[in-house]
């Protein structure tokens, strides 16, 4: 019963998406922040 609550916890999170140009962003890692990997290197 936990178990099934907990996947479901995970599919229902949005998608985090790029504070720059609002795009989805698809590696998660917690370093990235809230920006996609192409805004990363844009400057
Ligand atoms: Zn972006």
């Amino acid at each position: 019963m936990l178990g099934q609550k907990i996947t479901e916890f995970f599919r229902n999170l949005p998608r985090k998406k790029c504070i720059e140009c609002g795009k989805e962003i698809e590696e998660q890692h917690e370093c990235y922040g809230n920006k996609c990997n192409h805004c990363l290197h844009v400057k």
